[in-house]
């Protein structure tokens, strides 16, 4: 077992996962009674339902009988009534902040809503690996979305001191991380490499000049081994982090790596994400929360339209006892299911890719008598050897995605132009 100072919140992170889905459900319970008290928008679903908050007395029953919400609801919802909609919660007096977010969709935070907020995403760069006396530079946008100032203020929490570098400008990242002896760095996956090699452009050796040992990245992980040249190239540890901004952050891993832990305090499910039927804890689908941390627009049980694999469920190695989630596999509008399993393009991409005498490609699903048939038709770009390509990447895939697929290898140029990536053509 770790010492106390692993841990952001020892209590949490540790409980044996059965008393954790209690306490999550007191505080689901009290948030649905919040929210039907003061969202006219609340009351008015559950009205329509005729549920009201009392009836939900367990997790189930809320996975039985609660609304999702979407990104589509809360855009129509301001839409209709300018400028927050009628989710608002409190009074415009309360207010601190607004974000945009893609919709467009202002999120509104009260000053309590903006603390907790911060805090989930402190309490993950913690658990990253980020602490008191590191210095970070922080790119990501400052203006109109919520990235810049709730990450900049989360690891003020966790006692770092930020450089707040925002995005672009690549060159002058890397030139102060080098004056700074800048500690961690706080990027997107390609930004992050971007630096490394604006670095280089100006005859600094990022392995030679820079102090890193951190790199906290969100979202574009295709793979471990992008992942592994990430590190390498930087010569940091890489961890992940995962979150919307309608919920904040999710997920986050330790240093122990291979997989994000779930963050206790929020509720997080999965559900199939044609039908959105709720799947037993564990199961891979479409991811669902919710997190709590916005009084001033509660958002319940919210459909994210990201996919993600099985949870891990044993205690990690690091002794947090939340489960943990494998990177997201993409969005639930991009995938099929073949024979049970999720195929999904980015996986695809993750092996072609390997090849650079590969091109384009098309995922083809059918179903032309009793079982699901899976074909992937690829272009390649110089002459290769037919036969021994095909095997090559149907054993590859079948590492990947679990599924035998028959490989389609085609000339430059000959797959149509507007093929799409995915061409589902089954009928249901
Ligand atoms: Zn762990």
């Amino acid at each position: 077992m770790k010492q106390d100072k692993e841990y952001w919140d020892k209590k949490v992170e540790t409980m044996p996962m059965e008393e954790l889905f209690q306490r999550q459900f007191q505080t689901l319970r009290r948030y649905i009674e919040y929210a039907y008290t003061k969202s006219p928008y609340y009351r008015r679903i559950l009205q329509e339902k005729k549920v009201r908050p009392s009836d939900i007395t367990s997790l189930d029953d809320y996975y039985e009988n609660f609304p999702f919400i979407t990104k589509s609801i809360l855009i129509e919802n301001q839409r209709r009534n300018p400028p927050l909609g009628d989710l608002l919660a409190v009074d415009q007096k309360e207010l601190r902040k607004l974000y945009e977010t893609a919709g467009p969709i202002f999120l509104p935070f009260t000053n309590e809503d903006y603390d907790l907020e911060t805090s989930r995403y402190a309490h993950a760069y913690y658990s990253c690996g980020a602490r008191k006396g590191d210095i970070v530079d922080v790119t990501v946008t400052y203006h109109w979305t919520l990235a810049g100032t709730v990450l900049d203020d989360a690891f003020g929490k966790v006692g770092c001191a930020v450089i707040p570098g925002g995005p672009g400008q690549s060159r002058t990242h890397a030139k102060n991380i080098k004056e700074t002896k800048a500690t961690v760095l706080c990027a997107f996956p390609s930004f992050a490499a971007q630096i490394g090699e604006a670095a280089r452009e100006i005859g600094l050796d990022p392995l030679k000049d820079f102090s890193l040992r951190l790199a906290i990245v969100m979202g574009e992980v295709r793979s471990e081994d992008s992942k592994k040249a990430l590190s390498r190239s930087l010569n940091v540890d890489v961890r992940e982090v995962y979150g919307t901004t309608e919920l904040a952050l999710v997920a986050y891993e330790c240093q122990e790596g291979g997989g994000l832990h779930l963050n206790g305090e929020v509720v997080f499910e999965t559900v199939d994400p044609k039908t959105g039927k709720h799947l037993p804890y564990g199961e891979p689908g479409e991811i669902v929360a919710t997190s709590f941390t916005k009084r001033a627009l509660p958002i319940i049980r919210y459909r994210t339209g990201d996919l993600v694999g099985p949870l891990k469920m044993e205690t990690c190695a690091c002794g947090r006892t939340t489960a943990k989630m494998p990177r997201i596999l993409g969005r639930a509008s991009d995938i099929a299911k073949v024979k049970g399993i999720f195929v999904v393009p980015r996986q695809v991409e993750n092996v072609i890719t390997k090849f650079p005498q590969l091109g384009r490609y098309q995922i083809v699903v059918d179903h032309p008598k009793t079982v699901d048939t899976l074909a992937i038709a690829i272009e390649y770009k110089e002459e290769i050897d037919l036969e021994k390509m095909k095997q090559l990447l149907v054993n590859e895939l079948r590492e990947e995605i679990n599924l035998t697929a028959e490989v389609r290898l085609m000339r430059e140029g000959t797959m149509s132009g507007d093929a799409p990536i995915l061409d589902d053509r089954r009928k249901n």
